[in-house]
């Protein structure tokens, strides 16, 4: 009787060390993204001279930058993905989840970038200045709605790309809600996603972006975003720049380094 017990007591033992092995699996997979996820915000990817030589990576480096992410096992998820994550709702994640942006609407986004995020099977987010759209080296309706059939999602960054925090609130009401209206036209979508011109943000800027039915906004605050710590209107966004050390923050990056060390890292922005 005791031989019988001490054999299903280890019967019991063993079960529960098997029981225990895929949620020790689980757990590493969380593991990766506990301090948040990045999100990438480029503005040019060209060889060429542009008017922000210093927001322009090339095409080259770019391609590296991405396949990098890759094989690393990084893989962008769809903004509603990443807004369930910032909400603190249940949602399924891959081990390494990132956002990869652009601001402004450039044409090279759809001529170089495009082609070079669909090599890798990647997402982005483009977002878009109302004036400029289908104006010279910015990007057409027509190059919108094909990225956009794609998967490629596209969010506002106001009519006109002025400072918000000096606007009148008639002004700051047309410059958030219109390319929110121009971008649902364009692409047949709802548009969920914001980036505040410069990054420059202050609580009138916050509470009209989400009077308008954005679903979150991002800064050009550096660092990962985490529930619970970060406000879903003042998001976080790594700057990519021509001098950006690439190596070195993937290192920090693919490690799921902590906030303090990307913003040791992350150099100074403007645009
Ligand atoms: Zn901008």
């Amino acid at each position: 009787m005791q031989f019988f017990k001490k054999k299903l007591l280890c019967q019991q033992l063993i079960g529960l060390l098997i029981g225990l092995i895929p949620a020790m699996f689980a757990n590493n997979a969380c593991a990766q993204y506990l301090n948040g996820i990045p999100v990438l915000l480029y503005h040019h990817v060209s060889e060429e001279k542009t008017e922000l030589p210093h927001l322009t990576v090339t095409p080259a480096e770019f391609e590296r930058q991405m396949a990098m992410l890759k094989s690393a096992g990084f893989e962008t998820i769809p903004p509603e993905k990443f807004v369930a994550y910032m909400r603190g709702q249940s949602v399924e994640l891959p081990e390494k989840p990132i956002l990869i942006t652009f601001d402004d609407g450039y044409d090279d986004n759809y001529t170089r970038a495009f082609p070079i995020l669909q090599e890798q099977g990647f997402t982005a987010v483009i977002f878009m200045v109302g004036v400029n759209i289908d104006r010279e080296k910015r990007l057409s309706t027509k190059q919108i709605q094909e990225m956009s059939d794609y998967g490629i999602s596209f969010g506002g960054h106001t009519l006109t790309h002025r400072d918000l925090t000096t606007l009148p609130e008639n002004e700051l009401k047309h410059e958030i809600g219109d390319i929110k209206k121009k971008l649902r036209q364009i692409t047949a979508r709802d548009i969920a996603l914001f980036s505040y011109p410069y990054g420059y943000y202050n609580l009138k800027t916050w509470e009209k972006t989400e009077g308008a039915d954005y679903q979150a906004a991002f800064t050009v605050l550096p660092g990962l975003n985490k529930p619970d710590r970060d406000n879903i209107y003042l998001l976080r966004r790594i700057a990519m720049y021509s001098t950006t050390d690439f190596d070195t923050l993937f290192k920090l990056l693919d490690a799921n380094k902590a906030k303090t060390k990307l913003l040791e890292y992350t150099p100074e922005y403007g645009g």
